[in-house]
């Protein structure tokens, strides 16, 4: 099955059931309504001559074009790229140029950033894009109404006859992945690698079209795509987007009016949500599920995820944008112990292994090496990009994630963190993530950031950046001295403590560590 046959088996079960709800744009579809939109899109695509394997880009935030390109393009073989709402000019110049789009859909603009401008700075640079369709904002040229009404002259069994020609092993889409921890790399996709990694992710949180999914995360990044749309699309469930980027307070009101039955979320939002002043009046009593992943997700936040938050099903994923992306998850019937504390076991119909980052060995339980995987899941290489793909995946087919983990005898495992953000010091390796997991018990810090600077004596030196709770005292660096005296080894303990009000991010809601430990070394001089 591709993509577009799976959605349209799903359009025929449920026609009536309600697809999609977007309050920002006054959307509540049904699915019949939406593949009937997704058509009109596809049509269009069809009349400006895109064929199999042209590439497009989409650049906007979540807004209901996203995903009516995402469906349309799907069904034509169409490869949509997902350009990163918070790219500057450059970064979109390198997208695109690498990708080699032949056309970009954007909005005009994203919070502070023009989009017309910075499109119209680089199309020198790329000589391959062809066309821009914006999309349509009141009192501006509308392109995203001329690019459907060119579809009218388009028959809509068209469609059917480009989705006979596909395969699943197709590419359907290229997304750069975060750029936590350098230059992008164009994972690519196919149909199978996504199709089956949201369907299995909606199997281990006993998904059904009776689900309501709420998706603040971007849709441009592989978990919002697949673990939030396409997971909802496969199971014919709502899915509810509050805002076109993350909003705590729109979100908690989603949730509340939508009765919504799960979440999907990174860490820091779920943490923004809980210390939101609407928070505690919020009703979250529909909640049964919701996934949280994306980065390491302290023991403390999902406890209260459990209780406060009314998710007693709350699951973690862990993965990465090249493996579509999921491929371990906590389930509900785990031990508890496990579900707050370990990322779980192996995503049904893939290999999960912990191996020696140098060797390729693979490591007993309880030893600490690198996160592979194989099966279905992983991608199909870098785009245009052979020499990365192979440093990546090794010749017997294991994605080499550069994250670390354990693995216990019942197959949980743990991330400790990536390879390239362990500590050094002085031959005793730290892992941040356990340093962070330790000071987010203490009961004024809201948030807080573990890095490694560089010092002369030992190397490498271990930094704690903290954000305190509304209201609390700035941590002194005695007191936290005192707080991690006999909890923690000495070496783990930071030499240095900063208290600040925000960290550098991604969009995607993930701490750029990178971008902290350039700031943190200038301040140290
Ligand atoms: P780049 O590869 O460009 O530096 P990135 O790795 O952040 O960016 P993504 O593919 O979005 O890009 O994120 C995957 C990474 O996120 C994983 O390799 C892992 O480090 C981290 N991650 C994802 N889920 C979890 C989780 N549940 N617990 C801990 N870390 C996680
Ligand atoms: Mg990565």
């Amino acid at each position: 099955q591709t993509l577009g046959d799976n959605f349209e088996a799903t359009v025929a079960k449920f026609p009536d059931r309600e697809a999609v709800v977007m309050p920002h744009q006054n959307i509540r579809w049904t699915y019949r309504r939406f593949n009937d939109e997704i058509d009109r899109v596809a049509r269009g695509l069809l009349a400006r001559g895109y064929q199999k394997g042209d590439r497009i880009g989409v650049w906007a935030p979540n807004l209901i074009e996203w995903i009516l390109v995402q469906f349309a393009t799907a069904k034509l073989g169409v490869i949509q790229v997902n350009i990163n709402p918070a790219y500057r000019s450059n970064e979109l110049a390198y997208a695109l140029r690498q990708s080699g789009c032949r056309g970009i859909v954007a909005a005009r603009q994203f919070k502070t950033s023009n989009y017309v401008k910075m499109i119209s700075e680089i199309r020198a640079d790329v000589p391959d894009l062809k066309e821009t369709i914006f999309i349509d904002d009141p009192g501006q040229p509308a392109d995203w109404a001329q690019l459907l009404a060119d579809g009218e002259r388009i028959p809509r069994s068209e469609i059917a006859a480009r989705m006979k020609t596909l395969d699943r092993n197709d590419a359907i889409n290229i997304q750069y992945t975060s750029g936590t921890t350098g230059a992008p790399k164009g994972a690519t996709l196919s149909h199978r690698n996504i199709l089956n990694n949201a369907y299995f992710d909606g199997v281990c949180q006993n998904f059904s079209e009776n689900d309501r999914f709420c998706v603040p995360v971007p849709f441009y990044h592989c978990a919002g795509m697949v673990c939030g749309n396409l997971l909802c699309a496969s199971f014919g469930a709502t899915l509810v987007v509050p805002a076109p980027a993350f909003d705590p307070g729109a979100t908690l009101k989603a949730i509340e009016q939508e009765r919504c039955t799960g979440a999907m979320c990174v860490p820091t939002m779920f943490i923004a949500m809980m210390a939101h002043p609407d928070f505690e009046k919020t009703d979250k009593s529909s909640l049964r599920t919701g996934t949280i992943g994306g980065s390491p997700c302290p023991v403390e936040v999902m406890k209260r995820l459990v209780t406060d938050f009314h998710m007693p099903e709350v699951e973690i994923i862990y993965g990465m944008t090249e493996t579509s992306p999921v491929s371990a998850q906590t389930g509900p019937d785990d031990p508890i112990e496990k579900r707050v504390g370990s990322v779980g076991r192996a995503h049904p119909h893939v290999e999960i292994r912990i191996a020696h980052p140098d060797t390729g060995q693979t490591c007993d339980y309880d030893e600490t090496g690198e996160f592979q995987t194989r099966g279905y899941s992983v991608m199909l290489g870098y785009w245009n990009d052979e020499k990365r793909t192979k440093d990546t995946i090794t010749s017997d087919g294991w994605m080499r994630t550069g994250d670390l983990g354990v693995m216990d005898e019942q197959g949980f495992v743990n991330i400790v963190g990536r390879i390239k953000d362990m500590i050094i010091r002085g031959g005793e390796n730290v892992y941040p993530v356990e340093v962070e997991g330790f000071l987010y018990t203490h009961p004024d810090i809201r948030d807080v950031q573990v890095i490694g600077v560089p010092d002369e004596k030992f190397g490498e030196e271990v930094m704690a950046c903290v954000i305190m709770k509304d209201g609390r005292p700035p941590l002194t660096y005695d007191a936290m001295k005192a707080f991690c005296k006999d909890q923690l080894a000495h070496y783990k303990i930071p030499r240095y403590l900063e208290v600040v009000t925000e960290y550098p991010m991604t969009v995607t809601g993930k701490v750029r560590k990178v971008e902290m430990r350039e700031q943190a070394v200038k301040r140290l001089g």
